[in-house]
């Protein structure tokens, strides 16, 4: 199993370095309409567990590569929501603000979002029930495609976390989330939750299944998702087939050992359960 995550890890790789060499003799092909159907990852949510936080590329650069997604920022200072072509920054004191260009990143998930199918959701009672619900509609999409999903509604519940920006040298993000995630409860709020959906076998560059985050219709609230209710949204599903992947040439990252299984982490660290 380990052996076919690094065949799959060195084909990604391999891929996405094919991808950026021929991306330069077309860019002017590539940054038409084609990369609207790209889920552009900066990272591994792997590195970022092990704790590589340096930004890897400016937010000015990132949004040339889409206007919905998730992440985070140098040093985990707070959680990224791109929705509509702005990148919020969703900080550790529960304030949200707009990212500056200058500011960079070391993961997250872009793509430019376009509906390709609608439906209603209703009678969500938790994260779990609105991860099946989900669910059932990427069965009909395909399942083997991601999934950005925009989901807009009033929440009953809304339980996000954000984290304090972590200084050098850095802790990995369980460590530093141990003692620095801050949670915040907010009830009958209106706003959108950026759903991504990862293919099962991506478990060694991201992970599997629904990553999801959240900012309120006011700009003000918002943070990565650990629990949440409503009665009724409208879910909006943009499926993407391609997938780009850029990576650092910095000697820290080289030193990685990226296929290390830390899935255990990551569960921790996307749900708070152990
Ligand atoms: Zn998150």
């Amino acid at each position: 199993m380990k052996k076919l995550f690094a065949i799959i890890l060195a084909a990604a790789i391999l891929l996405s370095f094919t991808a950026c060499s021929s991306q330069q003799e077309s860019k002017t092909e590539k940054s038409g309409e084609s990369n609207r159907e790209t889920v552009y990852q900066v990272a591994l949510l792997q590195s970022l567990t092990q704790g590589y936080y340096d930004g890897i590329i400016k937010v000015s650069e990132l949004k040339e590569h889409g206007d919905i997604g998730i992440g985070t920022f140098e040093g985990v200072n707070g959680e990224m929501i791109v929705l509509d072509g702005t990148v919020y920054q969703a900080l550790g004191d529960g304030s949200v603000q707009e990212a500056a260009d200058d500011e960079t990143v070391p993961f997250s998930n872009v793509t430019f979002f376009d509906s390709d199918v609608k439906e209603e959701i209703s009678k969500i009672k938790d994260i779990n029930a609105l991860k099946d619900a989900l669910d059932k509609t990427v069965e009909k999409n395909g399942k083997n495609m991601f999934s950005f999903v925009k989901i807009s509604g009033e929440f009953k519940k809304m339980n996000v976390r954000s984290e304090l920006k972590q200084e050098k040298p850095y802790k990995s993000l369980d460590k530093a989330l141990a003692t620095d995630q801050r949670e915040f409860n907010y009830d009958n709020i209106k706003g959108t939750v950026v759903a991504l959906y990862c293919l099962d076998y991506m478990g060694g560059l991201n992970t599997p299944g629904w990553h999801f985050h959240f900012i309120s219709d006011d700009k003000k609230k918002g943070g990565h998702i650990l629990e949440l209710a409503f009665d009724s949204a409208q879910a909006e599903y943009d499926i993407t087939p391609e997938f780009d992947m850029r990576l650092s040439d910095n000697s820290d990252f080289q030193k990685m050992e990226l296929a290390k299984d830390v899935s255990g982490a990551i569960k921790k660290v996307e749900t708070n359960e152990e």
